[in-house]
């Protein structure tokens, strides 16, 4: 590996970020037609000729004919080699990248793994939903198009005790790694697995840069025994208060430079559906500090769209306080008590929310 890091992490960096905000740090861009133009940092000049093109991910200046891409262009500026560049772009972005001299070591070979056994498990899934007439019916019923399902990747737990234990076991993957995914647990009476999620619609939980790195299930049929919805466990390559659902989605659509923070999995994806696809949720109640400074990574300003009830409200109010102090500018979207953003939008249209 001659230049320390892996093609694959140097790409995950680069996606991470983009090169007008970047740029923005050290010369204030104007929106100039396609491109943002700049007094170039490079040489001095008193009418802007240094050009960056977002959809590119370019820069050059037509007065001293400095340009490249990203990469380039902190390295210049920064005065930093090539490896020294990519881990500076690495902390921009809060993307964690070890030692490169460290790279093949134990702990990253084992977080590979789990990036792997996750994307594995998540084709299984969606196998099984495509597969499953009665839990297609059910997503049907509750107004979600097959487009979505796909954009999403959603998919569907069987209720088979170890349909996905002994999918990746065939696949190769030991009981440790998978023990170590929390997608299966270990049976209490024997040295046998089982699977965590069972009878559940599965909402893959992606980064920015497109990997599955947990799930989120919900139950089809109403139980008295297990909770409606289910999270993914954090392990090695999933801490919860870091990962915002539906954001490596969002981040491509953002509108009016703001995105809407709202609870549920099925809030994202309905309000998609309805044309508003800039909707994040939270994988828990409240917004978390790392997922403001992620939200702040491609926005200024959040919207809270939270649902109508006691605990949506309380989980708004504790938003607005982690998320001062972030420079975000927060508005609330209130809705009628009892509404959550997935039936007010069904309900009422896009218009009306
Ligand atoms: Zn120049």
């Amino acid at each position: 590996m001659g230049r320390g890091y892996t093609e694959e992490q140097i790409q995950q960096v680069v996606e991470a970020n983009d090169i007008v905000d970047v740029i923005s740090q050290y010369v204030t861009l104007k929106k100039s037609g396609s491109q943002y133009m700049g007094r170039c940092p490079f040489h001095n000049e008193k009418t802007p000729s240094f050009s960056v093109s977002a959809e590119k991910q370019l820069y050059h200046c037509f007065g001293c004919g400095a340009g490249g891409n990203l990469i380039t262009f902190v390295m210049n500026m920064e005065n930093l080699n090539f490896i020294d560049a990519i881990k500076h772009l690495s902390q921009i972005a809060n993307i964690y990248l070890p030692d490169p001299k460290a790279e093949n070591d134990a702990e990253s070979i084992k977080r590979e793994r789990q990036y792997k056994l996750h994307r594995e498990a998540a084709l299984y899934f969606h196998k099984m939903l495509i597969k499953d007439i009665p839990a297609q019916r059910y997503l049907f019923s509750r107004g979600i198009q097959e487009e979505t399902i796909k954009k999403f990747a959603l998919g569907y737990s069987t209720s088979k005790f170890d349909g996905l234990f002994k999918h990746l076991s065939y696949k190769g993957y030991t009981r440790q790694e998978m023990l170590d995914s929390g997608l299966v647990l270990a049976s209490k009476r024997d040295d046998g697995c089982y699977d965590r999620f069972r009878s559940r619609i599965m909402f893959p939980i992606v980064t920015v840069t497109g990997r599955v790195i947990g799930f989120g299930g919900r139950l089809t049929e109403k139980s008295e025994k297990y909770p409606k919805y289910l999270n993914s466990p954090e392990n090695a390559i999933f801490t919860k208060g870091n990962h915002l659902y539906g954001l490596n989605i969002a981040k491509n659509n953002i509108k009016d430079g703001k995105i809407i923070a709202v609870e549920g999995y099925m809030d994202v994806i309905s309000l998609h559906q309805a044309g508003v696809k800039n909707a994040v949720a939270s994988l828990g109640t409240a917004l978390t500090k790392g997922q403001g400074r992620l939200i702040k990574r491609y926005v200024d300003e959040v919207v809270l769209c939270y649902d109508g009830d006691e605990a949506g409200q309380r989980a708004m109010i504790r938003g607005i306080e982690v998320l001062d102090g972030l420079d975000l500018s927060i508005k609330v979207l209130r809705l009628p008590a009892g509404k959550d953003p997935d039936d007010f939008i069904k309900k009422e249209g896009l218009k009306a929310f």
